[in-house]
C-alpha cells in the first residue's frame, strides 16, 4: 500500500477552492463530455498509484496552485487521463465532486468557454494533424531557400566578380549585370565549374537556343549540372535538341487584333512590350518571341496597341509583358502606365517581370516611384515567375519588400518543372517563402506541351494535383497557388471534392487525410 502522499494530495485539491476567483454558478454541472471523461478516470480500477507517480500528481496540483493557468488544469486531467487508461485507480484521491470543480473552474475562466473535455479534444486533433506535416517539416531543413545559404552565395558572386573581372559597383548596378551578361558556354565556363561534358552540350544546343544568364543569377546555382534548379532553369541542355519538334509560331499569334495586343478574354489583355528578358529560362513558352535576337519596340508600336484599348470599352484589365515588362526602361513604363492611366475603362494594370529575381538589381528607386504614383491611381499587380525557393536571396527579399510597398500585389506564377519544384517538399518550402516575404503564390502552371524542346520538364497533371492538393489543411491556405493548364486560355486542374450528391447534402472528400463529410447543402430547387 503506498499513499505516501495522500494527505498532501487531499490538502493541494482543497487549496484549489475558489482559485480563479470565477463565481461558478450554484446549479452549474460539467457538460456531457466532461462528466463522461471523470467518469472514465473515477472509475474502480485495480492498481494504486507508485510513490513516484504520487508525487507527480502532488507536483500537478501544486503547479495549479502556483501558476493559476488552464493549462497546469488539462495537464493534470491529461495525466490523470493517461493513469486511468493505465488501471490506475484514482478513487482514493479524488471524488467526482472535486474533478467537476476543476473542469468548471476551466470552463469559467476560459474566454470562450472552452470545456476540459473540449480542450483535450482539441490537442488530439492537433497531434494528429502534426503527423501530416513532420515529415514535411524535417525535409524542409534540406530545401534551402536563397536566404539559408547567404554566405554560400556571396562565396560564389566573389568568384564570378573576380572571373568575369566585374566590380563590386558593376555587380550591384542593373547595368554592369547586362554588360556582363552570360550568353556564351566560355563565358559560362570562367564563372561555373562546368564539367568538360557539360560544356561540349552547352555549345552544341547554343547554336538553335540562345542562353543568358546575368552573373547575378549565375551565383545563385550550387552545382554546374542538371540536378541544380538555378541551372535546369537557365542553361539550355542537350534535351532541348533532342526533343524539339516543329517550330511553332510564338504563342498566342493567332490572338493578336491588334499590334503587340494578346487577346483571348474579353476584359482582359496583355501588350507584349519587349521580346527582352535579363535572363532566357530553358522552358519558355514565349521561345519564338524570344527568337534570336533582342528587339527594340517603337513608341509608335505602344501607340498602337493603346489606341486597341482606348477604342475597347470592354477592357478593364491590361497585362504590360513580354518578354520581361522590367527590362523597359523607366521612362517608357512611365509612359504606357500614364497613357492607360488616362483611360477611364481601363481599372488595374499588371507588369510581368522575372527580374526582382533573375536580376534584382533592376528594382531602383526611379522606378519604385513611378509604380507607386500610377498604383496610387489605378491598382497595379506585379505577377512574376519565381520556381524555387533558391531564388529568393537576401538581395531578391529587400527588392520583394520594397516593390509590395510600391503596388497592389506581389504574385508569383510558378511553372512546376521536373527537378525543379516537383515534390511536395520543394513546391510547399516554395510557397511558404514567397509568402514570407510578401508574394502571393497564385498559379502553378502545368508546364506548356506546346513547344516540345522542353518536353523534359514536363510533370504528369496527376503529380502536380497530388503535390497541390497536399497543401490544403496543411499550410496557410492563401499561400496555396491555383494549378492551372494553359491551353486555349487558363483551366483549372484541381481535382473536386465533392465525391456525391443528394437532394440535401453533398459528400465531401477532406483534401489532407482522404476522410468523408456529409456537408448539408441547401437544396436547388428551393433556390431561384
Ligand atoms: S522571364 Fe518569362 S518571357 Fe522571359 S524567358 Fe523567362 S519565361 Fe520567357
Amino acid at each position: 500500500m503506498n499513499f505516501m502522499e495522500k494527505e498532501k494530495i487531499s490538502q493541494a485539491i482543497k487549496n484549489l477552492d475558489s482559485l480563479f476567483g470565477k463565481n461558478i454558478p450554484e446549479s452549474s454541472s460539467s457538460d456531457k463530455k466532461t462528466a463522461a471523461l471523470i467518469r472514465g478516470i473515477l472509475e474502480s480500477k485495480n492498481n494504486l498509484l507508485s510513490e513516484e507517480e504520487e508525487k507527480s500528481l502532488l507536483l500537478l496540483l501544486e503547479n495549479i496552485q502556483k501558476n493559476k493557468s488552464l493549462q497546469e488544469i488539462i495537464t493534470l486531467f491529461s495525466y490523470l487521463q493517461e493513469m486511468s487508461s493505465q488501471g490506475k485507480n484514482l478513487n482514493p484521491y479524488f471524488v467526482t465532486n472535486d474533478l467537476e470543480k476543476l473542469a468548471l473552474m476551466h470552463e469559467y475562466t476560459d474566454e470562450h468557454g472552452v470545456t476540459v473535455a473540449g480542450r483535450l479534444h482539441a490537442l488530439g486533433l492537433i497531434k494528429e494533424a502534426n503527423k501530416r506535416t513532420a515529415k514535411y517539416l524535417e525535409q524542409k531543413k534540406e530545401e534551402y531557400s536563397g536566404l539559408e545559404i547567404r554566405e554560400t552565395l556571396e562565396e560564389n558572386a566573389a568568384r564570378i566578380r573576380k572571373n568575369l573581372n566585374i566590380s563590386q559597383e558593376e555587380w550591384d548596378s542593373y547595368a554592369g549585370q547586362l554588360k556582363y551578361r552570360i550568353d556564351d558556354a566560355d563565358t559560362l565556363k570562367k564563372a561555373l565549374d562546368l564539367e568538360p561534358q557539360v560544356l561540349d552540350e552547352i555549345r552544341e544546343v547554343n547554336k538553335s537556343y540562345r542562353m543568358r544568364l546575368t552573373p547575378y543569377w549565375a551565383s545563385l546555382i550550387l552545382k554546374a549540372d542538371k540536378s541544380d534548379p538555378i541551372f535546369l532553369q537557365s542553361v539550355p541542355t542537350i534535351e532541348m535538341i533532342k526533343n524539339k519538334g516543329d517550330d511553332l509560331p510564338a504563342v498566342a499569334s493567332d490572338h493578336s487584333p491588334a499590334r503587340l495586343i494578346d487577346q483571348l478574354y474579353p476584359q482582359v489583355l496583355t501588350i507584349k512590350s519587349t521580346n527582352m528578358c535579363a535572363m532566357y529560362c530553358t522552358h519558355c513558352l514565349r521561345i519564338m518571341h524570344i527568337g534570336k535576337k533582342d528587339q527594340a519596340i517603337s513608341r509608335d508600336a505602344y501607340r498602337e496597341s493603346i489606341s486597341y484599348i482606348r477604342s475597347n470599352k470592354n477592357i478593364r484589365d491590361v497585362l504590360i509583358t513580354g518578354g520581361d515588362a522590367f527590362t523597359l526602361s523607366n521612362e517608357n513604363i512611365k509612359w504606357i502606365l500614364s497613357e492607360l492611366d488616362e483611360i477611364d475603362h481601363v481599372k488595374t494594370k499588371r507588369l510581368g517581370t522575372r527580374l526582382p529575381v533573375t536580376t534584382p538589381q533592376r528594382i531602383d528607386n526611379e522606378l519604385l516611384e513611378i509604380l507607386s504614383a500610377s498604383n496610387e491611381k489605378k491598382p497595379i499587380r506585379v505577377p512574376m515567375q519565381i520556381n524555387c525557393a533558391r531564388e529568393i536571396t537576401p538581395k531578391s527579399k529587400e527588392v520583394l519588400g520594397k516593390l509590395s510597398k510600391s503596388v497592389s500585389a506581389l504574385l508569383d506564377q510558378i511553372v512546376l518543372l521536373k527537378g525543379v519544384n516537383d515534390t511536395k517538399t520543394k513546391m510547399w518550402k516554395l510557397c511558404e517563402t514567397l509568402q514570407e516575404n510578401y508574394v502571393r503564390p497564385y498559379y502553378v502552371f502545368n508546364c506548356s506541351p506546346r513547344n516540345k524542346q522542353f518536353s523534359h520538364l514536363r510533370v504528369p497533371t496527376e503529380v502536380g494535383q497530388e503535390i497541390i492538393e497536399s497543401m490544403y489543411g496543411n499550410i496557410s491556405g492563401d499561400a496555396i497557388p491555383r494549378y492551372i493548364a494553359a491551353q486555349g486560355g487558363k483551366i483549372p486542374l484541381h481535382r473536386t471534392n465533392v465525391v456525391k450528391r443528394s437532394k440535401n447534402s453533398v459528400t465531401l472528400k477532406r483534401p489532407w487525410d482522404g476522410s468523408m463529410t456529409d456537408y448539408p447543402d441547401r437544396d436547388p430547387s428551393s433556390y431561384s
